[in-house]
This record gives structure tokens, sequence and C-alpha cells, in this order.
């Protein structure tokens, strides 16, 4: 090693013992040196700790559970109840035609449409 680089090297070692000792560091402290200024600091964190797999973990799962939710409204949002041009009530999903939205409400009670329904929100899911 050159006289040049001895020098530097106890230059870093004095360098890094006042440091720790002005922010309280002791041996079982790490000090990085890393670049200039707070954020190559915070870069070197964030790249150590994995924040950021971290959060694109923490994001992939939220945009994962928010799509489902978004799929669940959707089936729940859609009204299989159209009233048609003569005022008679159709069911979309059965294709059965009511006199009253009365007579269609007991029929979307049945085990019939109800199982309809399911099918349909099982339709909805592509993933
Ligand atoms: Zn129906």
């Amino acid at each position: 090693m050159s006289r040049t680089g001895k020098q530097t090297n106890q230059a870093r070692r004095e360098a890094r013992a006042i440091i720790k000792r002005c922010v309280g560091a002791d041996e079982d402290d790490a000090l990085v040196f890393c670049g200039n200024g707070a954020t190559a600091g915070i870069n070197v964190i964030i790249c150590k700790l994995q924040i950021k797999q971290i959060v694109e973990t923490v994001q992939r799962r939220n945009d994962c559970q928010q799509k489902e939710l978004d799929e669940e409204r959707k089936s729940e949002d859609i009204n299989f109840c159209k009233q048609n041009r003569f005022g008679s009530f159709d069911c979309t999903l059965c294709r059965v035609i009511f006199a009253s939205k009365n007579a269609f409400e007991v029929h979307s009670q049945t085990p019939i449409h109800k199982q309809r329904v399911e099918d349909f929100k099982k339709s909805l899911i592509t993933y």
C-alpha cells in the first residue's frame, strides 16, 4: 500500500471514530460512508434494508386486494332487473319477464336466480 493510501485509510478511521463519538454510536453500531448528503445515506439504507422491494411487494398485494374488491363491487352493483318498454320487468340474467317489480324481487330470492348470480360472479373473475 502506498504512503498516500495509508494516510487516507488513517484519516477515514479517525473520521469514523470522531463521527461515531459525536452521534453516540458504539462498537455495536455501523457507520456507513456513502457519498454526499443525506439523500445518498437514505438511498444506502433503502438498498440495505430492501425497503424498495418491501414497498413493491406491499403495493402489489394492495393492488391485488383492490382488484378483488373492485370485482366484488362490480358484481354486486349489477342490477339484473330492467323495466322493458311495455312496463314489465325483465330478469336479464334468467331471461324471465315479471309484471311487477315486487314479482322480480320474489324471483330474485329463488335458488335458481341466486345460483345464476353466483355463476355470473364467478365468470367475472378472470384470474
Ligand atoms: Zn333471475
